[in-house]
């Protein structure tokens, strides 16, 4: 057994916290009403809005990811509104479940599970609502299960050619902190995301980024309640305002740690670069793996529409769970089931496992990954071309 020592979950979130985020939360209860912690409340939201690349607004909300969508659609949405989701995997479902439940009337247009939004639909559907019923168009940016990423920017150049007056709402909750993201450049109006991914902290803070567009937008909505309200959030003059209560101390501690590493210590263009040469590693020892045998491939074909955080990857036919389950129990590395990939009654698919490398992963992390794929092929005689390594490290020795 080769399993004692380190243990990494390479799992899409939550994922890997730096040590430093860890020490930063371990301290006693800090004072609430004055001192260190209500003054590092405008620098947070300052890097925050920094992070997702706009000048506009942001509140905060002590919730995970599911918090923000409902956080989002209580201010977006009144019950006579329309909505249409643009899905491209179980997330984006998800989301557009959330929005129905409230009454409001949700268009799917569903592109599939291994290919992007093809913004021509888009315009179409939102041409085809004449008296602009339809509030928002709703979608993620990188859809988790799938590991699909969309053109941002396509859709938001659909709304306008279509002239409809829908607010763009995007899920960056995979892709926050891993993958380019621009709000204010891209015209994204309302954006969440939550802690536990590429914002490196643990899971329990979920944040909604709004365009004064947005803010202007949904004044009267009627969905939105006291708590969900993002108005005092984004305007809060004293420090409780924020939050809509206490404070999530110990998380503002673990954040601001994050912050400062991704934005003034190693730079959020650098960020980028690194998932973007770690992703690549992967897919090039998945193609290796995959050459000449058709069990085993990317389940996104094109690189420009695949997620720099995960990668969905298929071990046909049901080879997934059992490598998994050898990977975890003999190199101790925890990788992603594949979700949301089979039939739409079968949660969990056997033909399908998911590589994280989101967060605070570097080189050494994911080339140990594919090590340990690797091994776990050759253990359970799982046929893959050979070179995979090699090809993962050529790219690492290339960047
Ligand atoms: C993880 C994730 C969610 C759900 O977030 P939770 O914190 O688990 O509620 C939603 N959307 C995407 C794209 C995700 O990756």
């Amino acid at each position: 057994m080769t399993r004692n020592g380190r243990q990494y979950l390479a799992i899409p979130g939550p994922s890997v916290m730096p040590d430093r985020v860890l020490a930063a939360m371990h301290r006693a209860s800090p004072d609430i009403y004055a001192g260190e912690l209500p003054e590092m409340a405008p620098g947070i939201v300052r890097d925050l809005k920094a992070l997702a690349r706009t000048s506009q607004h942001v509140a905060i909300y002590i919730a995970n990811g599911h918090g923000a969508w409902e956080a989002a659609n209580a201010n977006m949405f009144s019950r006579e509104d329309a909505a249409l989701a643009l899905v491209t995997g179980r997330f984006g479902e998800g989301w557009a479940q959330y929005v129905s439940a409230l009454g409001v009337e949700v268009t799917r247009l569903d592109f599939g599970k291994q290919g992007p939004v093809d913004p021509t639909r888009v315009a179409e559907a939102l041409r085809a609502d004449a008296s602009h019923r339809i509030r928002a168009v709703v979608m993620s940016h990188v859809d988790t299960t799938t590991s699909v990423r969309n053109d941002v920017a396509a859709v938001r150049a659909a709304i306008d050619e279509a002239g409809h007056p829908a607010l763009l709402a995007v899920d960056c909750i995979a892709s926050l902190g891993c993958d380019v993201f621009e709000m204010d450049g891209w015209g994204v109006d309302v954006m969440v995301c939550a802690s536990q991914k590429g914002m490196m902290t643990p899971p329990g803070l979920g944040f909604v980024w709004v365009s004064d567009r947005a803010k202007a937008a949904c004044a009267g909505s009627g969905w939105r309640t006291p708590y969900w309200d993002w108005t005092p959030r984004i305007e809060a003059h004293e420090f409780y305002q924020y939050f809509g209560g206490t404070a999530p101390t110990h998380h503002l501690y673990g954040l601001r740690t994050a912050l400062d590493m991704l934005l003034h210590e190693e730079g959020i263009e650098a960020v980028w670069r690194r998932h973007g040469t770690l992703a690549r590693a992967v897919w090039a020892a998945v193609d290796a793996w995959g050459s000449g045998n058709d069990g085993i491939g990317l389940n996104v074909a094109e690189p420009e529409f695949r997620s720099h955080a995960v990668t969905t990857t298929r071990f046909a036919p049901a080879r997934a769970s059992e490598l998994r389950r050898w990977v975890e129990a003999n190199t101790g590395v925890t990788l992603g089931v594949g979700l949301g990939m089979g039939p739409p009654q079968e949660r969990v698919s056997d033909g399908y496992l998911r590589i994280g490398h989101m967060g605070h992963v570097n080189a050494h992390m994911t080339l140990g990954v594919l090590g340990a794929l690797e091994a776990g092929m050759q253990a359970l005689g799982i046929a893959h071309g050979k070179g995979g390594l090699a090809a993962a490290a050529a790219v690492i020795a290339g960047a």
